[in-house]
């Protein structure tokens, strides 16, 4: 399996060669040069596979370049119930992403059981594995450097901590996140974690790591890497549970089932499309977006208009507090045939402050054979469903997942199961708990005094210089 640019510029690599970066050197993004389909007969024979099993079944259609026992050992080592064992009470924690059913045809998969509570542990655990198998391989060492809005940083420290090879460096919007989050990624204590507080946005850290990945002297010299979720093997981890949720929600491989993907920087959801694309099932992808609607704003009306940092809000979902969504070329890319000078076109818009319009295109059709629809969510509408939630099924919920269920409900067609992505454990957002439901989320107990724990954190100005040399003197 060899992986080409969004871009076309850039030579077909093997796995192991993209995993280590981010973007591909002509500024695009990653994909496989043709989608891996997965027959019937694969199908039958995968739903009823544990977690790691079928996690390894998938991952080795994508990964060429990691022998097949080698590859099984990472997957059973990283998909463990002990790892993933903050399941609501009664579920199975060996599930790795057990379904909860709210009412009969509506589901929610949970896939924040993971060591930080958010759904980004799913493929991050992942992640640390592979590159610790990479980078002992080749002998080398990595450095990286990544941006968050709360949840990704956390969850790459997580797991990368004290790992030999590997350092952290990790920039987040200083005061944006929750106290919960802040505690969770400055309490650690080991060596190889920098965290660094930038006093802007999400999108202007984003926007450092960018300018840092685009000058290739200094990331060559460094050994700079990317678990933002540009990369590849991100996307490809989270392909997974798509598959896993489809059968926990399926009785046979005949049905379709939709899901509803709380959504910023079209990560997720991205894994959906392309499950989908290897022959999946899947009825209605639904995006769900909040007060940040770029995505929602495209997908009614196929104009693509992303904001920058001083026009994005923050909200109570703020995970989703995206204007430019990253991963939103991969699917462009498939939108535009596959032809990379479409893309750079739409980028050289997008990269110039503007976007790009299909009105009155053929990509247009294209997008409706995808079958995406699209909603959006307002504090209110958070508030309103995390107690509509409590009050009818008697289940808790984030603000995030409040996003995806909230339009779910909008969108549901009677006849097919509907599986909402639960991306965010309440606890992680305790204000937004109390404010819907007067009441405090219920947290593990090997967390508690979380937030007393000593903090380690360097503030600075959103200056990609600042951060180069900060990087510099420690990676
Ligand atoms: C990251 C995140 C999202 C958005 O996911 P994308 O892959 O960026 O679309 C939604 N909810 C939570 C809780 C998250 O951490």
């Amino acid at each position: 399996m060899k992986y080409l640019s969004t871009r076309g510029g850039a030579p077909a690599r093997e796995f192991c060669d993209i995993l280590l970066g981010g973007l591909a050197p002509d500024g695009g993004l990653y994909l496989p040069e043709a989608y891996p389909r997965v027959s019937r007969v694969e199908l039958d024979a995968w739903r009823a596979l544990p977690y790691a099993e079928l996690a390894l079944a998938v991952l080795s259609k994508f990964i060429g370049d990691i022998p097949r026992e080698e590859l099984r050992t990472i997957v059973a080592r990283t998909y463990t119930a002990q790892a993933y064992r903050h399941c609501r009470p009664g579920r199975d924690a060996a599930e790795i992403t057990p379904l909860t059913t709210l009412e009969p045809g509506l589901h929610l998969l949970e896939l924040s059981n993971g060591p930080t509570l958010a759904f980004k542990d799913m493929a991050m655990q992942l992640l640390g594995n592979l590159f610790e198998h990479v980078l002992e391989q080749r002998g080398e060492t990595l450095n990286i450097l990544g941006a968050t809005s709360g949840d990704t940083g956390s969850s790459a420290e997580y797991a990368m901590r004290g790992k030999q090879r590997l350092k952290v460096f990790m920039l987040s919007p200083h005061g944006l996140m929750s106290e919960f989050q802040r505690a969770q990624m400055y309490s650690l204590p080991d060596a190889n974690i920098f965290n660094i507080a930038v006093r802007g946005m999400f999108d202007d850290c984003q926007d450092i790591v960018k300018a840092v990945a685009g000058d290739a002297a200094f990331k060559a010299r460094h050994r700079i890497g990317a678990v933002n979720s540009i990369n590849w093997a991100r996307v490809a981890a989270q392909v997974v549970y798509y598959f896993k949720g489809y059968f926990a929600a399926s009785r046979d491989n005949g049905e379709e089932v939709a899901f509803a993907v709380p959504s910023g920087n079209f990560g997720n959801i991205c894994a959906g499309h392309i499950a989908r694309m290897m022959g999946l099932p899947v009825a209605r992808l639904v995006l769900a977006t909040n007060e940040n609607d770029v995505l929602d704003e495209f997908f009614r009306s196929g104009v693509y208009r992303p904001r920058g940092a001083a026009e994005t809000r923050v909200t109570s979902s703020p995970s989703m507090d995206i204007s430019k969504a990253s991963n939103f070329e991969r699917f462009a890319f498939d939108l535009a045939g596959r032809d990379a000078a479409t893309v750079r076109r739409w980028w050289s818009q997008v990269d110039a402050g503007g976007g790009f319009d299909l009105r009155g295109t053929p990509y247009l059709a294209r997008l409706a054979e995808y079958r995406f629809v699209s909603g959006s969510s307002s504090h209110a509408d958070r508030l309103a469903t995390i107690r509509a939630a409590w009050r009818d099924y008697g289940v808790l919920i984030d603000p995030h997942t409040a996003d995806g269920l909230k339009v779910a409900l909008a969108e549901r067609e009677s006849s097919v199961p509907m599986v909402v992505l639960e991306t965010a454990q309440p606890v992680k957002f305790a204000a937004t708990i109390r404010e819907a439901l007067g009441r405090e989320p219920p947290r593990p107990a090997e967390l508690e005094g979380l937030e007393a724990l000593p903090q380690r954190v360097e503030v600075m100005e959103a200056d990609a210089a600042a951060v180069k040399a900060y990087v510099a003197a420690r990676a």
